[in-house]
């Protein structure tokens, strides 16, 4: 089986885990983007219009990521974007413990097929589950977005070695003019990060 085919068949596996949020949402949130990405986008959870249409960033956050993807070069086509957290938690609330520890398996999973050699971690949740080693329990540990973004780093998944820069979640930005200038400089590490021949 090749990749698309793999993610297809762990999407319906997610689909029909009994997943905390599931009852409340329109539609599960997976995936977007090519199987065969080297570069992998992982924000926090579908808001309402991504419930709606069951993909990731397609409301507000997801117009700033299209334009990090533009200026940094990369179409849809090249990356691959998801959230940890697989189905839209009721108002937009923040992720909790639990939600957290059932649905990132998947998140995992995902990242297992695809083994990119980038991650962009968006925001201060994904951020800190990939600085804990992707142990949910370790997360309270990490340090913030505002502290680590920016800041590349080699981290390991399976035993893949992983490039993770962090960045500020693109909807945090969108209301937030002194983020702005910082967002457009993590852009202009992503893109050199992306220059590179050999990401890895
Ligand atoms: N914010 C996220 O973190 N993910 C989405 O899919 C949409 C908004």
């Amino acid at each position: 089986m090749d990749k698309a085919q793999l993610l297809k068949q762990l999407e319906e596996e997610t689909k029909s885990a009994d997943l905390p949020l599931k009852e409340s949402a329109t539609n599960i949130v997976f995936g977007k983007g090519s199987p065969d990405a080297e570069i992998v986008f992982v924000g926090e959870a579908a808001g309402k219009n991504e419930d709606l249409q069951g993909l990731p960033f397609v409301g507000a956050a997801g117009k700033n990521l299209d334009k990090l993807l533009a200026g940094a070069g990369l179409s849809l086509n090249e990356v691959y974007v998801t959230n940890i957290l697989k189905y839209r938690p009721p108002e937009n609330r923040e992720p909790n413990d639990n939600e957290i520890r059932t649905h990132t398996p998947y998140l995992m999973k995902q990242i297992m097929i695809i083994k990119p050699k980038v991650i962009c971690s968006l925001g201060n949740h994904a951020t800190k589950f990939f600085l804990a080693g992707c142990n949910p329990d370790d997360m309270d540990k990490q340090p913030g977005i505002t502290t680590v973004h920016g800041k590349v780093r080699m981290i390991e998944i399976d035993g893949m070695k992983i490039k993770l820069i962090p960045l500020f979640h693109p909807a945090a930005i969108i209301y937030n003019q002194k983020l702005k200038v910082e967002w457009d400089k993590d852009m202009l590490i992503v893109r050199g990060e992306i220059a590179q021949k050999t990401l890895v």
